[in-house]
């Protein structure tokens, strides 16, 4: 069962009236387990703003529920097909802790918009070029251990399936539900990524590293996936502080997110052209392990770019190179 605090207990525990964001949480819902609460430290902390709904999400008006288009794109309720040859099948509609920037903060935790697993088994068997299926949500890991067996053994079913990948902040917001059962169950279903979501060095924390050990040791490969956040992690320090501490968990960071323009999530968005230059200050300071792919998903459903700092310059002698300290050096192709 899962462990959850109510905003009149946190109101209680900060002695602070939270009253007032009831009325945000009738409209994006809100639940934050008990232990993600139990990191946060104080009010409006990187926990805090990540968990605790705010006012703000009420004064964006302005930004599209679903600017990825993802419903478009959705040949059956709970496909995603935008990429030939891989598709998200949102299994579960839940998670342990709703994020208040969560790009399908449409649908996550509300109910209606069910995903129609048959039809989409019988969609992903009928498209060969279907290899790779990313399990989402919602959380996968909010499902019993046997409902997740199930959905895993019938794609394992679909011969042209060669990799599943669940994506689950399950890690970082209720660590105890990986359990060696679970794990176990998981083997069952090599290969089997897992990219997780890790956005601050807070969450970092001994019941995490268990988590993700359990994971690993049960060969299951780990990636992350962060969300840059105003007011969060948009430093470059806390993010190397991240990033480093992700390898110290067996966790590979895979990319780093520009916050997409869903609609109640404005008060988190950073410029593009900060995440383009902090992911360039990483270079050259800590391991090349650790850093992500900084990407935009662009609107209207046209897919992740990576964003590079402009490090590459033509001449007419040819190649003009910024170094991670910024000198310039040129580089001729040989003839
Ligand atoms: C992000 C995403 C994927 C996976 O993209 P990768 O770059 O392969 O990780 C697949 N389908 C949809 C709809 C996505 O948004
Ligand atoms: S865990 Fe993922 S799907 Fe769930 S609320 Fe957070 S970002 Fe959204």
């Amino acid at each position: 069962m899962l462990q959850t605090v109510s905003l009149a207990e946190l109101a209680h525990r900060f002695r602070s009236d939270l009253s007032h964001l009831e009325q945000v949480a009738a409209v994006y819902p809100c639940r934050i387990s008990s232990y993600y609460a139990g990191l946060i430290t104080a009010p409006h902390d990187p926990i805090w703003r990540q968990c605790v709904p705010s006012v703000e999400e009420l004064d964006d008006t302005v930004q599209l529920p679903d600017p990825l288009d993802e419903e478009r794109l959705s040949p059956v309720p709970g496909l995603i097909h935008r990429y030939p040859d891989r598709a998200v099948l949102l299994v579960s509609n839940r998670c342990a802790t709703y994020c208040r920037f969560c790009m399908r903060k449409r649908k996550v935790g509300c109910s209606g918009g069910e995903s129609d697993l048959p039809a989409a088994y019988a969609y992903i068997a009928a498209t060969p070029q279907l290899r790779d299926i990313i399990l989402s949500g919602g959380d996968p890991l909010m499902l019993p251990d046997d409902e997740l067996h199930q959905i895993l053994s019938t794609l394992r079913r679909i011969p042209h399936v060669e990799i599943i990948r669940i994506g689950s902040r399950i890690p970082v917001t209720n660590p105890s539900r990986i359990t060696p059962a679970l794990c176990r169950m998981l083997a069952e279903h090599h290969p089997l990524y897992l990219n997780t979501h890790f956005n601050h060095p807070m969450e970092l924390t001994p019941e995490a590293d268990q988590a993700c050990s359990l994971l690993a040791d049960a060969g299951i490969q780990l990636g992350n996936q962060t969300v840059l956040l105003k007011g969060v992690n948009d430093d470059s320090l806390t993010m190397q502080k991240l990033l480093t501490g992700l390898l110290r968990l067996r966790v590979r960071p895979y990319y780093l997110h520009q916050m997409d323009l869903v609609r109640g999530t404005a008060h988190f968005r950073t410029p593009l052209e900060q995440g383009r230059d902090l992911i360039g200050s990483l270079r050259g300071k800590i391991s090349g392990m650790a850093i992500p792919h900084f990407v935009i998903d662009l609107p209207g459903g046209k897919g992740k770019v990576p964003v590079l700092p402009d490090s590459l310059h033509r001449d007419d002698n040819g190649w003009q190179v910024q170094t991670c300290s910024g000198e310039w050096v040129r580089y001729t192709d040989p003839v």
